[in-house]
């Protein structure tokens, strides 16, 4: 990771939060994928980004994304820190610019793939199943 702050307390917490939501919603989402008899491997690291979720022989990538991190639009969990606002802007620059490279680059490799949002796990099971039959998998 470029760019160097200060470890604070309240960057520590900031953190340890999005990380442990992050576990919260990948464990939502292959309870789902497992109730929908879909077989995955986790963390497919031989995959552009290393989705989440991915089955490579039927050609499907899963990526759940933390809102703040990933910052998905429009979300009440997308803030902005308030200190050193440059610092985490670029940051998120590279982590938006990255995803959106991983993404074409499974793209142009066949697969079909799938982005789940954190606020969104609730409902997770229905957008896994809305993708599976809408992109015939
Ligand atoms: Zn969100």
């Amino acid at each position: 990771v470029k760019g160097k702050l200060p470890s604070t307390p309240e960057r520590r917490a900031l953190m340890g939060r999005v990380r442990q939501m992050d576990t919260a919603a990948e464990l939502a989402v292959g309870s789902a994928l497992r109730r929908l008899g879909r077989r995955y491997r986790k963390n497919v690291r031989s995959l552009p980004g290393s989705p989440d979720f991915a089955n490579k022989s039927a050609k499907w990538a899963i990526f759940v994304h933390g809102c703040f991190w990933h910052r998905h639009s429009d979300c009440r969990r997308t803030t902005t820190p308030r200190s050193n606002t440059k610092f985490w802007q670029d940051k998120f620059d590279r982590n938006v610019e990255r995803d959106a490279r991983n993404q074409v680059a499974l793209c142009d490799a066949g697969f079909r793939v799938l982005i789940v949002w954190e606020c969104q796990t609730q409902q997770a099971e229905t957008a896994l199943r809305d993708f599976f039959e809408s992109r015939r998998i």
